[in-house]
């Protein structure tokens, strides 16, 4: 708790220019992190330093400029090897986003290696991300796709999934934390059960990674998947980290230039990892700039911040379950800083609006995971989710913008 009141929240919201803007006559109150997260300043700078003063192509030209971007463009496959605690950095492969992370795993990993009757284990809280690409495979492979059930707080039942877990499971592919709910599953103890039946076991850490300190080796994962615009970076970037011996064993993905090592009409040999998954001009100057938001994240302190953002979600959590008519939809004893909530009578859109009105942004909807809002009984949810930058004061105007919403329309 000491950290807590050593972190400085104010000075970091400094770094964030757009937070002192105004929406609709307001002060921007900015609630919706789990969708996106705001940009610091270092990483705008780099985005505009890397177009004004050392923008080239990567990995190609034998000129000054190239010859930078490319150091600064490896800089960052190390700031994300340092971010996960990666063993390497070749084991970091840069792609659009978790979504395509989890599409590369499942088409180059899954296709070459699944057959019929082989079975792939997600949860009942996953993003559809971590759904349809295995959807897809299954069809492609005859997989079949085994989901271990949550209970009415939206925690895993461990013991269900430990039950799912035979020698026909190939991989566990499991939400870090939920993007609806806010539950922070026990990757490691699953991992563990996953690997005693010799499956490989992701992780989408699209909503971990940016809050809270991400170990691979110590969660002892095979990949793990993230996206660089919750992560205060750029969106269009992110990474994907596989242990090194499966990603050598893995087939390319996508062909093209940069992933090969020779090129004939009779015979293409494929470029080692990373390379052989990075087909094609990658997006420069965001790669760069992600890697100046992730050293930013470890600059502040993974222990601080968590902290800080654990408080705010328990005084948000006390604060909202206190209003008449409101229920929390999540409510697992390990959350990271999601409330997601339904009011009594009144849609989710309405209240959108009426919270945008008094320049209060959330996520309302299925938040792209239609079985969970299934699972619950409700159409959809008010979602407010978290970052270090957000404070107390942002948690009050919350929660006096939903006594508007009452006002209105109870
Ligand atoms: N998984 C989870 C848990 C998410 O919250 C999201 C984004 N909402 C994704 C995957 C997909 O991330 P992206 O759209 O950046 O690919």
């Amino acid at each position: 708790m000491t950290e807590v009141k050593t972190f400085d929240v104010q000075k970091l919201r400094a770094d964030f220019p757009i937070l002192a803007r105004e929406v609709h006559g307001k002060p921007l109150v900015y609630l919706d992190n789990g969708a996106s997260a705001q940009k610091p300043r270092c990483v705008i700078d780099s985005i505009r330093n890397t177009y004004e003063r050392e923008y080239a192509n990567v990995h190609r030209a034998a000129h000054e400029l190239s010859a930078i971007c490319t150091d600064k463009f490896e800089q960052a496959r190390r700031s994300v090897q340092r971010f996960l605690n990666a063993p390497e950095d070749r084991e970091v492969i840069f792609v659009r986003g978790t979504t395509e992370a989890i599409n590369l795993v499942a088409q180059a990993w899954g296709r070459s290696s699944l057959k019929a009757g082989d079975e792939i284990v997600i949860t009942a809280m996953e993003h559809h991300s971590n759904i349809v690409p295995w959807q897809m495979l299954c069809e492609q492979t005859g997989a079949k796709l085994r989901v271990a059930p949550m209970d009415q707080t939206g925690t895993l039942i461990f013991d269900e999934y430990l039950k799912l877990l035979n020698p026909r499971t190939r991989l566990v592919s499991v939400v870090h934390v939920s993007n609806a709910l806010g539950t922070i599953n026990p990757v490691k103890r699953m991992a563990a059960a996953a690997h005693q039946h010799g499956a490989l076991v992701l992780v989408d850490g699209a909503q971990a990674a940016p809050h809270m300190r991400i170990d691979v080796q110590d969660l002892g994962v095979d990949f793990y998947a993230f996206s660089g615009h919750k992560a205060f970076g750029p969106s269009g970037i992110g990474a994907l980290w596989g242990r090194a011996e499966v990603l050598e064993a893995m087939p390319p993905w996508h062909g093209g230039g940069e992933m090969i090592e020779s090129v004939s009409f009779a015979k293409t040999t494929y470029a080692k990892i990373p390379h052989k998954f990075e087909a094609g001009t990658p997006s420069i100057a965001d790669t760069i700039a992600m890697g100046v938001a992730l050293e930013y994240l470890m600059e502040i302190g993974f222990d601080a911040m968590q902290a800080y953002e654990h408080e705010l979600l328990e005084y948000a959590t006390a604060q909202l379950s206190a209003i008449e008519g409101l229920r929390i939809i999540g409510t697992s004893a390990d959350k990271a800083g999601v409330i997601s909530f339904v009011l009594e009578g009144i849609h989710a859109a309405d209240a959108g609006m009426i919270l945008d009105e008094q320049g209060i942004a959330v996520r309302v909807g299925q938040h792209c995971a239609e079985p969970v809002m299934d699972f619950f009984k409700v159409p959809a949810t008010i979602r407010a989710s978290f970052a270090f930058y957000n404070t107390r004061a942002e948690v009050d105007a919350l929660v006096k913008g939903i006594h508007k919403v009452k006002e209105l329309f109870a």
